[in-house]
This record gives structure tokens, sequence and C-alpha cells, in this order.
């Protein structure tokens, strides 16, 4: 499989470049050159572990590392998750609650980023090079890529946060790691302070290359492609078609969906979900795209304004015309809106429904949820199942639970009205020795500190 950009004017790369480029050099996002169809399969795919059956999508997307390695590789990923489904589904109610928290640091995203350290580390390792893996995070994307990469020979990972600003969970989460190859770097600053300071490092050439720095962020295809298994995963034990809620902010996770269905998994639909940073669902039900201001909520991983995956999306909506979809992305740069016209009259695409869920329904969902069910909900994967309520109410849907609710206590007990939300996982950082290191939002200060501390 050779992988193309959305912007078209890349020449195709292998996987194994595409994993290490995260980002096309022409400014576009990186798609497979087709979409396998995977019909006449799924009947031998039912019953299939999650390591079998991720080792067989995998290798429709990666022809350029033999099956016997991506096998040991997947299995090594997945060795790290305390459940031995790695993505067990649990009925709740009505709801199926398909838990996709049981890796390491208790959110979805070490699904991918799990299965990413071990692509690196193998690819390097075969090609004898190193990488300096950098970073900017509001919270769980740090985490979970530290986690991914910790203690691994060729690898260096710089992770900027604002300091003071996430979570405490999701701070301990990264300055308790021991590793020497882990730098968690407390910005004086924003989140946004901290994307600026990661864009105008990449933009210098001479530290991007002279110290191989490389991304993690979603645009890097093998987290799509990761988190396409477990939609197969849960879709195939159902034996009828089935509707996915989906808690979204970058577009990452419920574009996997979308793949899973363009491949030939039946999915009656995708059900979008927002917290009151709109603009995907709004996209959804008006074909305008207009960035508006980041607003904090209670959902902090989803508080989002332009979803980086996105593009890839709307790559297929232009029907693959990479012209069309560099229009319509310079018109989103130049006057922060883009219109897309449906053609049909299902709206944008009738596979999707979406709605924005607000703070207070987020919490009543969580409380109901106790209430009824005695199943705790985190407040991103309460967004998705409020959303499902309300389109479906009754039917059966496979609602993504995106983290843990240990990792966000505070909205729990404002839910609940008590400290229920605990994992041992996270008890434990609470004694732990920590280590950061305090830099002014000063892309000099940054820069030097790679230099000095980076692998060569
Ligand atoms: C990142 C994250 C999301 C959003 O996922 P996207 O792929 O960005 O849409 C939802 N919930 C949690 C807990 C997350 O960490």
């Amino acid at each position: 499989m050779r992988y193309i950009s959305t912007r078209g004017q890349t020449p195709p790369e292998s996987f194994q470049d595409a994993v290490l480029t995260g980002l096309a050099p022409d400014g576009g996002l990186l798609v497979p050159e087709t979409i396998p169809d995977v019909r006449d399969r799924l009947d031998a795919w039912r019953e299939l572990s999650f390591q079998d059956l991720a080792l067989e999508i995998v290798s429709l997307f990666c022809d350029d590392i033999p099956r016997p390695d991506l096998a040991r590789l997947i299995e090594r990923a997945y060795a790290s998750f305390d459940h031995p489904e790695v993505t067990p589904t649990v009925q709740v109610g009505d709801q199926h609650i398909l838990e996709l928290w049981h890796g390491p640091t208790l959110a979805f995203k070490d699904v991918a980023l799990q299965l990413l350290g071990h692509l690196f580390e193998y690819i390097l390792e075969a090609r004898g090079q190193s990488l300096n893996i950098l970073g900017a995070t509001s919270g769980d994307t740090g985490s979970a890529a530290i986690a991914g990469v910790r203690g691994r020979g060729n690898i260096h990972i710089f992770i900027m946060f604002p300091r003071g600003r996430t979570s405490r969970v999701q701070e301990l989460q990264m300055t308790t790691v021991g590793d020497a190859n882990v730098h968690a770097l407390s910005i004086d600053g924003s989140f946004d302070d901290c994307q600026a300071l990661l864009k105008a490092t990449f933009g210098d050439l001479e530290i991007k290359q002279g110290m191989r720095l490389g991304a993690v962020n979603s645009v890097n295809w093998a987290r799509v492609m990761a988190q396409i298994v477990y939609y197969f995963h849960a879709g195939l034990r159902q034996r009828a078609p089935v509707s996915f809620a989906v808690p979204t902010g970058n577009f990452g996770d419920i574009f996997a969906g979308w793949l899973a269905a363009r491949m030939g998994l039946p999915v009656e639909r995708l059900i979008l979900a927002t917290n009151e940073n709109d603009i995907l669902s709004v996209f959804f039900n008006t074909g305008v795209y207009r960035r508006g201001q980041v607003r904090h909520t209670i959902s902090p991983s989803m508080d989002i304004q332009v979803a980086s995956n996105f593009e890839r999306f709307l790559y297929y909506l232009c029907g693959e015309d990479a012209q069309r979809l560099s229009q319509h992305m310079a018109d989103f740069a130049e006057r922060g809106e883009l219109r897309f016209e449906a053609g049909g009259a299902g709206g944008i695409d009738p596979l999707f429904q979406a709605r924005a869920v607000d703070a207070a329904t987020t919490l009543a969902t969580i409380r109901g949820t106790w209430c009824s069910h005695g199943y705790l909900l985190d407040p991103h994967t309460a967004v998705g199942v409020a959303a499902a309520a309300e389109l479906a109410p009754g039917a059966p849907v496979i609602c993504l639970a995106t983290a843990h609710p240990a990792k966000f206590p505070e909205a729990v007990q404002e839910a609940v009205g008590e400290d229920l939300a605990h994992h041992p996982a996270v008890d434990a950082l609470a004694g732990k020795p920590v280590r950061s290191v305090e830099l002014p939002a000063d892309v000099d200060a940054v820069k030097a500190f790679v230099r000095e501390h980076g692998i060569r």
C-alpha cells in the first residue's frame, strides 16, 4: 500500500515512510492510495481475538513489514492493556459501552499510541536511525505518547504542556515517568503557546533535520489505522448492522469508524457527539465549517476548534479530488470558514448524525447512568451516550468510552455528589516522585533544551 497526500503534491510514500513523516511535505495529510474492501472476510473475522484482527487489518495497510514481525509488534503493544479482550464491550441498559481505556494512561489514545511506539522503534532500528519526538498537549495525548515510547533506546520524547492548566491526573501521568528518554516540559503559558512553540520549532529546518524531529499528533496515519480495529472487533460481535456514538474533538476516532464502514463493516449510523465546541456538529448539520473561540468544558480533551483530521474526511467528500480539497482548505485558511454543498437529500453524509451536548446534559447523563445502572461514565464518554440517547432512543448503540472516569474525578464528583471515580493506576500516582523541566514560552529556550538533551 502506498500513501498519497490529500493536497496531491507529494510523491507516493511507503507505509514506513508515512509513519515517520506524519504530515505530508505539501502540508496535506497522508491517506492510503485505496481503501481495501473486506466484505468477503467478515464472517472469517467474527471470532478473531483483538490481536489477530489487528494483524489482519494492519496487514492491509502495511506491506513493508513482514507479517511475523507485525504480529510480534501487535502482541507487545497490547500486552500493556489490563483486559484480555483489550477493548471489551459491556452492556449498560440499552447501550453497549465499548471500553477503550484499558491501556496504561486510561484513555483511548493508548490503543493507537502503544502500537505507534513499537512501530517507531522497529522502523528506526531497521534503518539505524534515531528520533526526537516533540509534542504539545492539553492532556491526554502527551501522557499516552510518553507511555508509548518510554524506555526505548532510539527515541527521546519532549512533551510541552501548559503549566497548571492540565488536570492534576494528566500532569502526574506525564511527570512521574522516570525514564531518561522522557522530558516533560512545563511551559509558562497556555496550550496555544505550546502549539505555537511546536510549530515554530518544526518550522526551523536546521533543528528539524539536524535533530530528526518527529511528531505524534493525531494526523499520523498509523493512529487512525490502529483505531479501525476496535470498530470491527465490537461491530462484528453484534451480528447485525450497528450504530456507534463517538465523542469527538480532532475527528480522528470517528474518522476511523467511517473508514471501517467504507471497508465494509455494516454500520447503520455514526453518531458524532461534541461538547460546546461544536464546529463539527454544526458542519454535519449545515455544511458550514467555521472556526470559533475555544471554550473550556468538563470534557477538556474535546476542547478543540479546528479538527486536525477533518481534512482527510473532506478529501473523500470531494471525491478524492486534491485540487478541490486544496481550494476548500485555502478558503478556510483565509476566511476561517468553508462551505460544502451536499449533492443528495441526506445532508453532508447520511451515515452521520451529529449533536452538541452541553455541560448540564453531560453531568445529568453521568448521574443518570450511575443511578440506573451503577456504571460510572467519564465526561467525554457521557457526551457520546447523551447524543445516542437523544438521536436513537431505545435502539442499541455502541458508545465509545474514551477515558476511565478516574481521569476526570472532579466532573464525576460534581455529577454524582461523591468521590467515586478511582482506579489503582491513578491512586498510585499520588506518592511518586515528579520530574519536569520549567521553561518559558520562548522558542529559543525550547530549541536549546532539545539540542542539549535530544538523541543524535
Ligand atoms: C482525544 C480524546 C477524545 C477526542 O478524540 P478525537 O480523535 O480527537 O476526536 C475524546 N475523549 C478523550 C478522553 C480523548 O482523550
